[in-house]
């Protein structure tokens, strides 16, 4: 089921006071939806000697919303130099922050190593003599390319920019720890928004023999593999949750195994974004016109630019129209106003009727949400709200204004002649 019932149960008796308070749209997050998705994950994890979860910013970067991460424990992964600063905004330092980048520059490089670093997980061999200095600990991205398929969203390893090959992995680690690397770790990331359990289950199993080969040629031990993210979230009513006690337990008997032959085991993170805020996550919106010519639209106060997904990837979002839920229902199209024909949060959707007025809420918008908005055709992107522990809700990012979208431009003349 997309948005969970507690959620539901939390928020609708309370939205249109909401509503009426700040004014719509707004993405409002459940901050105890995300704190006991972050418990179930800890607690799935519990027969792993040592689990991490590094909260995947890009898919919130909301600083308040990092703190709760941060409360739970978990580390931040982190692929830019403004997702580093929101991190350390929040306190992390050194190891509680992975730096992912690909196609990384000096700048990044520069950062990463910035008020006590970051691990560094480097997505190619060539990066390593840019690295301007080699930290203690260091990690490689693997791409295991035609030895996986990945999943049906991130698409073929073979065709995909991420990683080192098989082939040069051995020779990344050596040269590494020539260079003065003495701590080590391995990561990859595979699959995204999978339902099925077993792929991640695979991937750990994958990395473990590649710690056993690495190890055994080169006589290095590994602080940690790291699964990456992609766990999950049913967007659709009839797709069942992900596994997660299932994937927990047979990734924690891999990782006794190789306890046993090894005499030790690496630590496990993971970096989920998705599986940790998204289904605790929704878009309010109101209707404000309702057309019908061939179709019938209805047209709300949020456009694509709140909600990049059912326009990018076709992604189906679930919505309920708040006080009508289980009315007699009509076919309609749900349109923002961007000139843009795929700017649609529903497409020829059954829904009950909708009035101008009406509520809308679109489920499942906590990860790849507002953190993908855009600024196309002069649309500015909306206020983000969080829904606290104790019943009272909280600004902690309000709407753009024209003021923001001039700001870019507003600056003295500069004029060069090559
Ligand atoms: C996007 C991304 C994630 C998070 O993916 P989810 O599908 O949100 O879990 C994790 N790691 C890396 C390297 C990513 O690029």
């Amino acid at each position: 089921m997309p948005m969970p019932e507690t959620f539901r149960q939390r928020l609708f008796p309370l939205l249109p006071s909401i509503a009426a308070h700040y004014g719509t749209p707004f993405h409002i997050y459940d901050e105890q939806g995300i704190r006991d998705t972050g418990r179930r994950l800890k607690e799935a994890f519990a027969g792993v000697a040592r689990f991490r979860e590094y909260y995947a910013v890009k898919a919130l970067p909301n600083p308040r919303v990092l703190a709760v991460m941060a409360e739970m424990g978990f580390g931040f992964d982190c692929s830019s130099i403004a997702e580093l600063r929101l991190s350390r905004r929040v306190g992390a330092r050194g190891e509680d922050l992975m730096f992912t980048s690909n196609n990384t520059s000096a700048e990044d490089f520069d950062e990463a190593a910035a008020e006590g670093g970051s691990i560094l997980n480097l997505d190619d061999i060539s990066l390593l003599p840019k690295v301007p200095e080699m930290p203690e600990l260091i990690c490689f991205r693997y791409n295991p390319g035609e030895r996986r398929s990945g999943n049906e969203i991130i698409g073929n390893p073979v065709e995909s920019k991420y990683g080192v090959s098989h082939e040069q992995l051995l020779p990344a680690f050596r040269q590494a720890r020539e260079m003065g690397a003495s701590r080590f770790g391995l990561h990859t990331m595979l699959a995204s928004n999978e339902l099925n359990y077993r792929y991640m289950v695979q991937t750990a199993a994958m990395l473990l023999e590649l710690v056993e080969e690495i190890s055994a040629e080169l006589g290095i031990t590994f602080e940690f593999v790291n699964i990456g993210g992609g766990l999950g979230i049913p967007y659709r009513p009839d797709a069942a949750n992900l596994d997660l006690v299932s994937m927990g337990r047979e990734i924690a008997d891999l990782f006794q195994a190789f306890a046993t032959r090894h005499g030790y085991q690496p630590a496990l993170y993971m970096e989920s974004g998705r599986f940790m805020t998204g289904p605790h996550g929704v878009l309010v919106t109101t209707a404000i016109n309702r057309k019908e010519i061939y179709r019938t639209y209805v047209g709300v106060d949020a456009s694509m630019s709140s909600l990049m997904r059912p326009g990018m990837y076709g992604a189906y979002h679930h919505i309920d129209v708040v006080g009508k839920e289980g009315g007699a229902t009509e076919v309609v199209d749900v349109v923002g106003s961007l000139c843009e024909n795929n700017d649609k949060f529903a497409i020829q959707r059954p829904l009950p009727k909708i009035v101008d007025g009406d509520l809308l809420v679109i489920h499942d918008t906590g990860a790849h949400g507002i953190a993908m908005g855009f600024n196309y055709n002069g649309n500015l992107r909306p206020k983000e709200l969080l829904l606290r522990s104790d019943g009272t809700t909280e600004l902690i990012r309000r709407a753009e204004t024209v003021d923001d979208y001039f700001a870019t431009l507003s600056f003295g003349p500069d004029v060069f002649r090559p």
